[in-house]
């Protein structure tokens, strides 16, 4: 890559952590605009967060030179994420700690956690997609399918479910847990 385009990539990836913390903002605020009655400034900020992940996707796109990444990469991706939140939180815990404010520091130490979960199960996932497991497990098993709920015995999930014509991707695991 030459100088110039690693500058215009290194300006690009600074719009796109802006241009994802924006959309977030806005979604969170359009939640709290419609807690307090202001349906219309819901609505703005909800398109708004929409338009910003827009170009979020846009960018991160260009930004990959229009390869996009394959899943598994963006799999690994997404657990690397939640790798590095879950290290941000063990350094805010110990901080928290250090200066004695023990309710911040237990509520850090849960979302620790839950990134590392996080983690753990896009490793799992993108485990499963390297293998050709998503779909396919060593025993029958249930599965449902997202578009319309059809529940289908076996160790693959079909192509194409058999009532909606949904493709396999829209199929999971079915597990009850109520
Ligand atoms: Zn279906």
């Amino acid at each position: 890559m030459k100088p110039e385009a690693e500058r215009t990539a290194q300006a690009l990836r600074a719009i796109l952590e802006q241009t994802l913390t924006a959309a977030a903002k806005f979604a969170i605020f359009a939640d709290e605009a419609k807690a307090e009655g202001h349906a219309q400034l819901a609505a703005r900020l909800q398109t708004a967060a929409r338009n910003e992940f827009t170009l979020a996707a846009l960018w991160m796109r260009t930004l990959a030179e229009g390869d996009r990444p394959a899943t598994l990469e963006r799999l690994r991706a997404a657990a690397d994420s939640s790798d590095g939140l879950h290290a941000l939180y063990q350094t805010a815990v110990d901080v928290a700690t250090r200066e004695e404010s023990a309710p911040l520091a237990r509520k850090l130490t849960l979302a620790a956690a839950v990134e590392k979960n996080r983690a753990r199960q896009f490793r799992i996932l993108a485990k499963n997609f390297a293998d050709d497991n998503l779909y396919r497990k060593a025993q029958e098993r249930t599965w449902i399918c997202g578009g319309c709920g059809h529940l289908h015995d076996g160790v693959r999930a079909p192509a194409r479910c058999p009532l909606c014509a949904a493709p396999r991707g829209e199929f999971s695991l079915y597990c009850e847990n109520y």
